[in-house]
């Protein structure tokens, strides 16, 4: 981030696991100081935490996270030389596994200013091999219209696009899973705050939380597909659409 030109800094944070236990972790935060003063500002965020190594098995995590850490490393590459009319910053999150305690800290470290408009926008499991070669972006039911109309500007040969508000949906298109998308990732703490979010994923894997989440498991091309898509919907974001509080 900081070869990049970004402004870069470890935000450390301590959280308190179970009862007792006092667990300590670090996000790391990346910012492009727009040269003009701005009214919007796109908080990028994916986790870098995982399972790790429990007794002798290790979780690699390929989906989980992964994926959304190297798609923001891709888009901070993208994003570094851009001039953006919004702030825009890269935050990849610890502690997301036992709590979103990362995103939660960052969240409650923003500057309070109500000038400003911030989106968040959650990168977390893109990378699912799904036969129906859907890219879900789960929003609030009071944002679901206005970005609809942005990402239906983007077009793809491959991927599918579904935004939804409704974990109901997304859980009957994704085997029937029962997961509250809403809270599921780090989105939700900026949402819990009442600022506008829009997380990017493929739904429901099967090899979540298992050893089985390896490259082999990804569908490496989908993938790209899918950040490619995430990549030209910020390019033509237009945060004055996008300005209704989430809730
Ligand atoms: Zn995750």
């Amino acid at each position: 981030m900081q070869q990049l030109g970004y402004q870069s800094q470890l935000q450390p944070f301590s959280y308190t696991a179970g009862f007792f236990t006092e667990m300590s972790g670090q996000n790391v935060v990346a910012t492009l100081m727009p040269s003009h003063p701005v009214k919007a500002h796109v908080i990028l965020t994916a986790h870098y935490d995982h399972l790790g190594k429990q007794g002798d098995s290790l979780y690699a995590g390929a989906n989980d996270n992964a994926s959304g850490v190297s798609a923001l490393l891709f888009l901070a590459a993208q994003f570094a030389e851009t001039i953006l009319p919004f702030q825009i910053s890269f935050v990849a999150t610890d502690a997301e596994e036992n709590g979103l305690h990362g995103a939660k800290f960052f969240v409650s470290q923003l500057p309070p200013d109500d000038s400003v408009t911030i989106l968040n926008i959650n990168l977390d499991m893109l990378a699912v091999s799904r036969a129906d070669k859907t890219l879900y972006a789960f929003t609030s039911y009071a944002q679901r219209h206005a970005l609809q109309s942005q990402l239906s500007a983007i077009t793809s040969d491959t991927i599918k696009i579904k935004v939804t508000s409704s974990s109901n949906t997304m859980n009957r298109l994704n085997q029937g899973s029962n997961i509250d998308w809403r809270r599921a990732s780090d989105h939700y703490a900026f949402a819990k705050a009442g600022f506008a979010y829009i997380y990017f994923g493929m739904g429901y894997d099967p090899h979540h939380h298992q050893r089985s989440d390896l490259l082999s498991n990804i569908d490496q091309n989908l993938y790209i597909e899918a950040v490619n898509y995430i990549t030209q919907f910020i390019q033509q974001l237009d945060m004055t659409k996008l300005t209704e509080a989430a809730q």
